[in-house]
């Protein structure tokens, strides 16, 4: 890393403490501040990273920081949508101030064990309860479902994960407790979770804009350089033109806001165009223009190249803030209408590097 590098990142540091640092789920562990390290350039498993889990949001810490914040908030209300398969309440956050508006939706962990997406839209949720948001909820109507997997998130699943990496109080899966990927459910929608999100949420409020956030393996660059994430619009040929060029619109945002960072580097996502996956089935059964955003490195996993060490955290949460606080302001000020797409023609999809080969770092 160049020192120049080192001096923005301790800078963005200083502005930018996690939810256990802040405080936010009232953890009694105070973070240590970070090291200066950027997120392309994080600790692989087999590194010096520690692969742990024991610094994320339990379930239940999730759900008294949500009550806490509707109690808080005025704007927000906190719903039930459903229950998972072992019986977890299922939420959805809504902040509606007129039905007329444009609404987007941003839904965290379908993959139990992504979780700094879910990290990064609670400290979103709190930013919404300031008066900074005030305009942004004037134009845009926001709902959040986080952690729609809780069961594999705490890995109170029916099958073994002692072949799983983290060590810390509990392994994370991608799975549900049924052993089903839930993001190649939204055709058939079997699974309780699904349901929820179906029943509950698409079929109950009039969606424009969703993105799905994820988190991917540690090894993906593009240019060269390993990415902090990636984003894909839908890819289906059954996808409406004018849904899919809004799709672009909203990775249009994204892009802009977060690739200009410094710790931003995003690369084009290499996505298959099933209509399971709800990238592409929901923005065909809904005509919602839908984004993925696969972030970097697993919170635990099974094969090493997937799991990422705790030292770029801060980052990667930082990255969902920055994502969803950027789209939700160009929705709510018109501006995202104008948003540059012509960046998709030449964005590079993401390649994979080598295990072996050396990092940036
Ligand atoms: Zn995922």
């Amino acid at each position: 890393m160049h020192s120049k590098e080192v001096t923005h990142v301790k800078k963005s540091l200083a502005t930018f403490r996690t939810l256990a640092a802040t405080g936010a789920l009232a953890l009694a562990v105070v973070a240590a501040p970070a090291p200066a390290i950027a997120v392309g350039e994080g600790p692989n498993y087999g590194g010096n990273g520690q692969i742990t889990t024991s610094k994320l949001a339990t379930y239940d810490q999730m759900v008294s920081f949500l009550k806490d914040q509707d109690a808080k908030q005025p704007a927000m209300e906190l719903e039930v949508i459903g229950k998972t398969v072992k019986g977890r309440d299922i939420h959805l956050v809504k902040y509606i101030s007129d039905p007329a508006k444009p609404t987007i939706l941003y839904l965290t962990q379908q993959h139990g064990n992504e979780q700094l997406t879910t990290e990064g839209a609670l400290e979103f949720v709190k930013h919404l309860g300031t008066e900074k948001s005030a305009d942004i909820l004037k134009g845009v109507n926001i709902l959040v479902v986080p952690m729609l997997n809780a069961d594999g998130a705490m890995g109170d699943v029916d099958f073994s994960l002692e072949d799983y990496i983290a060590k810390g109080d509990r392994n994370m899966t991608r799975f549900n407790a049924k052993g089903v990927d839930l993001n190649r459910d939204h055709v058939a929608k079997i699974q309780p979770e699904t349901q929820a999100l179906h029943n509950n949420v698409m079929g109950k409020y009039r969606v424009d804009y969703m993105i799905d956030l994820h988190h991917q393996g540690t090894r993906a660059e593009r240019d060269g350089k390993l990415v902090s994430g990636s984003i894909l619009y839908p890819t289906t040929p059954n996808a409406d033109p004018a849904v899919v060029e809004r799709s672009k619109q909203l990775g249009a945002v994204v892009f802009d806001n977060v690739d200009s960072t410094g710790w931003g580097h995003l690369g084009k996502y290499q996505g298959g165009s099933a209509e399971t996956i709800s990238r592409n089935g929901i923005s065909v059964e809904y005509g919602i223009a839908t984004l993925l955003f696969e972030m970097r490195g697993m919170s635990d996993h099974y094969l090493d190249g997937y799991a990422l060490g705790q030292r770029s955290n801060g980052y990667l949460i930082k990255q969902t803030v920055t994502t969803l606080t950027s789209t939700a302001a160009a929705i709510a000020d018109g501006s995202i209408a104008d948003a540059d797409t012509s960046f998709w023609d030449t964005l590079a999809e993401q390649t994979s590097r080598p295990a072996g080969e050396a990092d940036d770092e």
